[in-house]
């Protein structure tokens, strides 16, 4: 039988010329004079291959083949688009239409002839294909409006990406990072509770699931079955260090209800580049859900990848390096390898050494109110009031999201509180203007020493730790001291 050609051409001349050498060279050839006859006839006819002009009124070659390779029951059928110019843009966007072939519309009869002949062999298509697609002539949509699912379904997914590309602003606040990708993930996905881990490079952090309740409160036994049932999938793909994962931190909750075994449906995707556990996500809900049927999870997962990628690879560099990023400060690994170094070496060789914990009051307001960037400059200007309050011998950290450290040498508390008071009254009394934009903010210090009754500089951390929680609920803008 002979091979059969549906040849969708505008130009009339051109439709008889190309026509005439085919059908002479042995092919059966149906013919169309625009895209839209071309797609209708596709079904009558059910060619082997479809040949198609690129410029064409209504619906043009690249829709055309678009169409065609959108569509399960028709997408195997090679098509070969000609072009008049042969223009870098043109093939371009025919391989992204899925064309098999490009040709000049220059070519001569015995050139294309062996071209399709070529394609044929290439892409043989079965007669039992072709009955499928000869018979669905009836039931297809017109051209117009398979286009325009076409269309709606690419937009969707461009809008669908670009969602999640809008989350790498916030590559480094993982918590601001986090609630953005939470309120993303409820407006699309259904689901009661959803917890994401982003696995650190620095296997000294704490591995962190977040989880999202929608608003409500989960009893302890229900998040620590959670916190047991995601790990346990995520411990499969571990393989970068011995990571150990421990923490759950909610971020909101009103009213507990369900227990883990209420649960009916839950998905928990491990996230994995390169080898390595980079995160990972889970869904689970008191509904039956097929996570799987829901039709952009796909991309979903690819985004997430991709946010996911960006995110390890920012905190990779971050761990790499000495000094903090924004603020210009010592980095928090630097931190924990100074204080315990200092630690120690008070230990051996007696001298007083302080340290003190600022956190700034209400920076979520400050955040919500005038953006993260004027956050941003909040932050790095209250590093360099600090990096003005201090002595060069003194050590000054970012310890992490807006909590700044300092470690003063030979120091004791008494000594300390002078700076420190001074520091505090300096960010209290500075005039933060950024772009025009004035503000007022405070901060809130706990102050420590290297006590004898400490055994070990992390009961140390920990007591500045605790002064500055006091100095928190005592009303801000001020400096505690630990009370021995
Ligand atoms: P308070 O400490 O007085 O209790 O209130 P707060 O609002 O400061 O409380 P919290 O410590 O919970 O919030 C700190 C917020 O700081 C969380 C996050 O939105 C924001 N944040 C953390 N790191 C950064 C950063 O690098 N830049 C900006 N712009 N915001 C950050
Ligand atoms: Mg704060
Ligand atoms: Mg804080």
């Amino acid at each position: 039988m002979a091979p059969k050609i549906l040849l969708v051409e505008d130009s009339d001349t051109q439709l008889k010329f190309l026509k005439e050498g085919l059908v002479e060279n042995g092919f059966e050839v149906e013919t169309a004079s625009n895209g839209a006859e071309g797609y209708k006839k596709l079904f009558e006819f059910a060619p082997d291959i479809v040949i198609s002009d690129i410029m064409m009124p209504v619906i043009d070659g690249y829709q055309l083949c678009r169409m065609i390779k959108n569509k399960e029951e028709t997408k195997k059928i090679p098509v070969i688009l000609l072009t008049v110019l042969d223009k870098k843009i043109d093939s371009f966007w025919g391989k992204k239409a899925g064309a098999q072939l490009f040709l000049s519309k220059s070519i001569d009869i015995k050139e294309l002839v062996s071209s399709i002949n070529a394609t044929l062999r290439r892409y043989p298509i079965t007669d039992e294909y072709k009955n499928s697609v000869a018979q669905k002539a009836n039931k297809e949509n017109s051209a117009q409006s398979q286009l325009n699912t076409i269309l709606n379904d690419l937009l969707l997914k461009s809008v669908f990406s670009n969602e999640f590309r809008n989350l790498s602003d916030f590559l480094n606040y993982e918590r601001i990072l986090v609630e953005k990708l939470f309120s993303l993930l409820s407006s699309f996905v259904e689901y009661g509770i959803s917890g994401v881990f982003f696995a650190s490079p620095d296997n000294l952090s704490e591995n962190i699931l977040y989880i999202d309740t929608l608003g409500r409160n989960l009893s302890k036994n229900l998040l620590s079955d959670i916190q047991y049932d995601f790990f346990k999938k995520m411990d499969e793909f571990k393989s970068h260090n011995d990571t150990k994962f421990e923490v759950v931190r909610m971020l909101v909750g009103k009213e507990a209800d369900y227990k883990f075994s209420d649960l009916k449906s839950k998905i928990i995707i491990p996230l994995v580049f390169d080898k390595k556990l980079i995160g990972g996500i889970c869904f689970y809900s008191k509904l039956d859900i097929d996570y799987a049927s829901f039709g952009y999870f796909d991309i979903m997962i690819s985004e997430l990848l991709t946010i996911f990628k960006m995110k390890y690879q920012y905190t990779e560099k971050e761990f790499m390096s000495v000094l903090d990023g924004l603020t210009g400060l010592y980095n928090r690994r630097q931190f924990e390898i100074s204080l315990e170094q200092e630690y120690n070496r008070t230990k051996r060789h007696p001298s007083d050494f302080s340290l003190a914990i600022l956190d700034i009051d209400f920076f979520k307001k400050v955040n919500d109110t005038y953006g993260h960037q004027y956050g941003d400059y909040v932050l790095k200007t209250v590093a360099d009031i600090m990096k003005k309050s201090f002595r060069k011998t003194d050590l000054l950290y970012r310890y992490g999201g807006e909590e700044l450290i300092m470690i003063m040498p030979e120091t004791n508390i008494e000594g300390a509180v002078i700076p420190v008071q001074r520091l505090r009254r300096s960010i209290e009394e500075y005039d933060f203007d950024y772009n025009g934009v004035k503000t007022k903010v405070t901060a809130s210090i706990g102050l420590t020493m290297n006590y004898q009754e400490f055994n070990s500089h992390t009961e140390m951390l920990k007591s500045a730790d605790e002064a500055l929680y006091k100095a928190k609920e005592q009303g801000r803008n001020r400096v505690i001291l630990h009370e021995q």
